[in-house]
């Protein structure tokens, strides 16, 4: 399944990243012997990854990410909090150290369905980041633009989480998906030095997990 949200001019962006621009700057319909685009893009732009440099001053860039971190079992969560992800739910889980999750919100489908950006998606809270973080989970993917909240958190939240080590993908669209096991591949462009980018992500259902789930 691709969870991968599609890449437009038109779609929502996080207020004051630079708005994805797509153009052909070379057209067969123009004459030009080929095709040609040229890609203007926030490194946040979509689905996306978040590498510890983005709220950590020496933090590492993307094209340092482990393969691990992002290929491998991963677990898909429901969240049943409509405002945001906290310890007292993550609780019930048995989150394990090493482990990747997904955390599948009422962000899904209802963010996706608009080209507006959703200013009140469910977030991870501070809180629930910081439990995490004492978990030591490997990797956490959430389904909007943002782990951390809108004018709610959203700092705290990023550095709990990417101070602990944990690479964060951004962006999922898991309205198909159902909890449980999965089989996770994301693939984030391999940009030298920075803070983010953005990535295909495809999960394949799993019949049994790894360790309890
Ligand atoms: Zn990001």
């Amino acid at each position: 399944m691709d969870v991968s949200v599609p890449i437009h001019n038109a779609m929502a962006h996080w207020p004051g990243d630079p708005a994805p621009l797509i153009e052909r700057v070379l057209d067969m319909n123009q004459g030009k012997g080929c095709n040609l685009s040229r890609l203007t893009l926030g490194a946040h732009t979509g689905t996306h990854m978040d590498a510890p440099l983005h709220f950590i001053r020496d933090g590492a860039p993307l094209d340092r990410l482990p393969l691990d971190a992002v290929v491998g079992p991963a677990r898909v969560i429901a969240i049943e909090d409509r405002e945001s992800v906290k310890p007292q739910e993550l609780a019930r889980h048995a989150l394990r150290p090493g482990q990747r999750v997904l955390f599948k919100t009422a962000n899904s489908p209802r963010c996706w369905e608009t080209d507006q950006f959703v200013e009140d998606f469910v977030f991870i809270s501070p809180e629930a980041a910081e439990y995490l973080a004492k978990r030591r989970v490997r990797t956490v993917g959430v389904d909007y633009l943002s782990v951390g909240g809108f004018k709610r958190g959203g700092a705290e939240t990023h550095r709990a989480l990417l101070g602990a080590g944990i690479w964060l993908i951004e962006g999922l669209d898991l309205t198909e998906v159902k909890p449980g096991w999965c089989d996770l591949v994301c693939l984030p462009l391999k940009a030298v030095g920075v803070e983010g980018a953005p990535a295909r992500v495809i999960l394949r259902p799993r019949k049994r997990g790894i360790g309890r789930g």
